[in-house]
């Protein structure tokens, strides 16, 4: 036999999932297609070209040795783009027992779940897959693996998005328990409800009596001490009983200024997830996915590649900016284009015009690192001096619409050395903690 059978590709997948662990393969390799062999080359389909590339980038060598390994006829994996249709849906709100949002004995102590924040519709890349595989450990747990998940990053970056596909997951899988999830004005208001009517006990049973409870924006709890006692005793209370408990806000609690030092330590208890501004390709893959879920019309790609270019805010943001695009369109009918999306957009666009260039950054760069501006264009080799050179490059390639080329032109190098240096940093900033933080400032400072 030289192909693949579909039983030899179930063992191919399930090899993958042993040698790289659940997140890993649910994100990236779970959803590839087999398409077909010939000539001793398997053909894959992923569902977007984002998909495409990063598994093409990390997990092709060990998908070709792990088809070889069932037939050793094979000698190429090839990756095609193959949009799915349809995302699967999950059980959809309001419907049924499996529907139900809210619990308690009587009704909501808890706020719906948007039927659109699920896993499948989350698109993950190096500024959010820490975030993401934490999300996906705890949704896929029966114990609480980390107590609470603390989950934090700027507006718009997809932090509730993950929290409800949490939920979404926990309750398809393990439909009886009780899952809550609600905004902290939410638990708030119930808790100085409560307080007026003088009913803290039944409100503190209420909690109790939970599995899972998510609390969206917790910053907001943070200078009302009140809730904040609450908050603190209910969080005991059910991290004895370990109850899976997980939070969201805009900072991680050691940078909350006003919040209680008990409840400060007590929050970082668990594991803190930072969801990271996003970069082009994630923002690409995020528009190429919506994109297709919107169906009907065709945005063409390089509309998609000029929003990603330019709308690098939020990701709310950027949906926004699509959808505006597509209500023209529908509503005017003019054909989607980049001169039209320039005119459309006009007052976004101009809030992202705040230019940042290749000398400013080689000079906040060399700054910060401490070494001569002259060096970002030297020949010198030695890591003290070439790190914040690739740093350097790393920030040009993010922040400016400048080519590889006309980056390695500004640091007298060529453009795979351009290239090696951005790859270089994306792998580094994974797993070098200060690294990541350093990028992070100097983003900031460039573009603020
Ligand atoms: P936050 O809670 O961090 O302010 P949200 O979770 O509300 O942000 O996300 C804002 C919007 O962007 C939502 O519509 C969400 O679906 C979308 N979004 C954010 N990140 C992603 C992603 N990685 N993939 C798909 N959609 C995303
Ligand atoms: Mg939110």
């Amino acid at each position: 036999m030289n192909e693949i059978t579909p039983a030899q590709w179930e063992r191919v997948r399930e090899r993958l999932r042993a040698e790289f662990g659940e997140a890993t393969f649910n994100t990236w390799l779970k959803g590839l297609a087999y398409v077909g062999t010939q000539g001793g080359r398997v053909t894959l389909g992923a569902g977007t070209r984002y998909a495409r590339e990063y598994v093409m980038a990390n997990y092709v060598d060990r998908l070709r040795a792990a088809c070889r390994e069932e037939c050793p006829a094979i000698h190429q994996v090839e990756i095609v783009v193959q949009p799915r249709n349809a995302a699967p849906q999950p059980a959809a709100p309001g419907r049924g027992r499996d529907g139900a949002a809210t619990i308690g004995n009587d009704g909501d102590i808890g706020s719906p779940l948007d039927p659109r924040y699920t896993f499948e519709n989350f698109v993950v890349g190096p500024p959010n897959e820490f975030a993401h595989a934490a999300a996906r450990r705890v949704a896929e747990a029966d114990a609480a693996p980390y107590n609470p998940l603390f989950i934090y990053g700027g507006v718009g970056l997809g932090k509730s998005h993950l929290m409800h596909a949490i939920g979404w997951h926990i309750r398809r899988r393990q439909p009886d328990r009780k899952i809550v999830y609600l905004s902290s004005e939410h638990f708030f208001y119930r808790f100085v409800g409560a307080l007026r009517s003088k009913d803290t006990m039944a409100f503190k049973q209420q909690f109790r009596a939970v599995d899972i409870l998510m609390v969206d924006d917790v910053q907001f709890l943070i200078g009302k001490e009140s809730t904040q006692d609450e908050f603190y005793n209910t969080f005991n209370a059910l991290a004895d009983l370990n109850k899976q408990m997980i939070f969201t806000a805009d900072k991680s609690p050691a940078d909350m200024d006003k919040l209680d030092d008990r409840l400060r330590s007590r929050l970082g208890w668990g594991l803190v997830a930072d969801i990271h501004p996003s970069d082009y390709e994630l923002r690409l893959g995020i528009l190429q996915t919506k994109a297709q879920q919107l169906g009907g019309t065709t945005v063409p790609e390089r509309v998609l590649e000029f929003l990603a270019h330019r709308i690098t805010t939020n990701v709310r943001e950027l949906e926004g900016a699509l959808n505006r695009l597509l209500a023209h369109h529908n509503l005017v009918g003019r054909p989607i284009t980049p001169e039209m999306a320039q005119e459309v957009l006009r007052d976004l666009l101009r809030a992202a015009d705040r230019k940042v260039n290749v000398e400013d950054i080689q000079k906040l760069v060399a700054t910060h690192y401490n070494i001569r501006l002259n060096e970002m264009n030297s020949s010198r080799r030695a890591r003290s001096i070439a790190r914040p050179r690739q740093v350097a490059m790393w920030l040009c390639k993010q922040l400016t619409p400048r080519s590889l080329p006309e980056i390695g032109r500004k640091f007298s190098r060529d453009h795979t050395t351009v290239m090696h240096a951005v790859r270089k940093i994306d792998e580094l900033r994974m797993t070098d903690r200060a690294l990541a933080e350093d990028l992070e400032l100097l983003r900031r400072q460039l573009e603020g």
